[in-house]
């Protein structure tokens, strides 16, 4: 009789203890992450988790797969160079908003215009957490930090709105402390082939505890589909229910912009060419060099 035990449990996908502060965002989210991992039975020899630099930067070191703990808004160029060179391998990539739409921001542009295969996950607490509270990107505007302490100056930056901007093939947003919402939303985005961008509402009580409301529901809206994300029932009971077809470009920046926050699956477009794949087509037509007489050809 055949065993159905699983071959990778979540205790082998534990790596390293968490040194994040208490009660912090990140642990709801790598708690998903190692959930979904599981449950799709992902092969960790095959799977690479790849960070910039934050809070959310140490990710890698807590998920027992391969992982490359990069340097500050770089994480999505080792990540294309994955992508072509092992397409074999799951590509995951963890940010945070000042990684990502600061020092990383150009990365993130031609990431999504090349639309390769992989999932980008931006934990957005709205602050520098690991430099100790300085206005990031994504800072709400008259919220006091240490670099801006009357307050920060700028509306901020709308991630969602920015991707579905420079064309992202996919769009979605979640938070740290809905499981069930954050796990689905990872699957969908797996399965999407090309980049597919997840916000992630992340709370930061050391420096930003005012950020995002957990304890209420009734400031955001679930975006719902029979091909999107279903509503959060056990973790937001009372949160209502918007139905969005998520092929509406229109609608989904008309979400995007709302005063009031949505989550869940806002654009899927099945049809964008990735970078990875038109490169590997390019590749494999060329005829293969005969490595003896590559000599010959540095010598023409
Ligand atoms: Fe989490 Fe904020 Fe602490 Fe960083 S500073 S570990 S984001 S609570």
């Amino acid at each position: 009789m055949q065993s159905t035990k699983p071959k990778v449990s979540i205790k082998d996908l534990k790596a390293a203890s968490p040194r994040w502060c208490n009660n912090c965002g990140d642990y709801g989210a790598l708690v998903g992450i190692r959930r979904f991992l599981f449950e799709r039975q992902l092969d960790p020899a095959h799977t690479v988790n790849i960070s910039g630099i934050g809070c959310s930067g140490r990710m890698p070191h807590y998920i027992n797969t391969y992982g490359f703990h990069g340097i500050h808004g770089r994480a999505i160029p080792v990540a294309l160079g994955m992508a072509l060179a092992r397409p074999d391998l799951s590509v995951f990539i963890e940010s945070g908003d000042g990684d990502a739409l600061s020092i990383g921001a150009n990365h993130l542009v031609h990431g999504v215009n090349k639309n390769f295969n992989c999932v980008f996950i931006l934990l957005d607490n709205q602050i520098y957490g690991l430099t100790k509270n300085q206005t990031s990107p994504t800072t709400r505007q008259g919220h006091p930090t240490n670099t801006q302490p009357q307050g920060t100056w700028l509306e901020p930056i709308n991630p969602v709105q920015f991707v579905l901007g420079i064309g992202a093939s996919f769009v979605a947003s979640t938070a740290d402390w809905l499981p069930d919402h954050f796990v689905q939303t990872l699957a969908l985005a797996f399965e999407h082939q090309g980049f597919s961008f997840i916000h992630v509402a992340q709370r930061c009580p050391k420096f930003n505890p005012g950020a995002w409301d957990e304890d209420h529901d009734d400031w955001f809206d679930f975006l719902v589909h029979e091909k999107g994300i279903g509503a959060d029932v056990k973790k937001a009971p009372t949160a209502a229910t918007v139905s969005h077809d998520p092929s509406d470009l229109t609608e989904a920046f008309r979400f995007a912009q709302s005063p009031k926050k949505a989550f869940g699956l806002f654009y899927r477009d099945a049809s964008k060419p990735c970078y990875d794949q038109l490169l590997r087509g390019v590749r494999d037509k060329v005829p293969k060099r005969d490595p003896a007489k590559l000599l010959d050809a540095f010598l023409i």
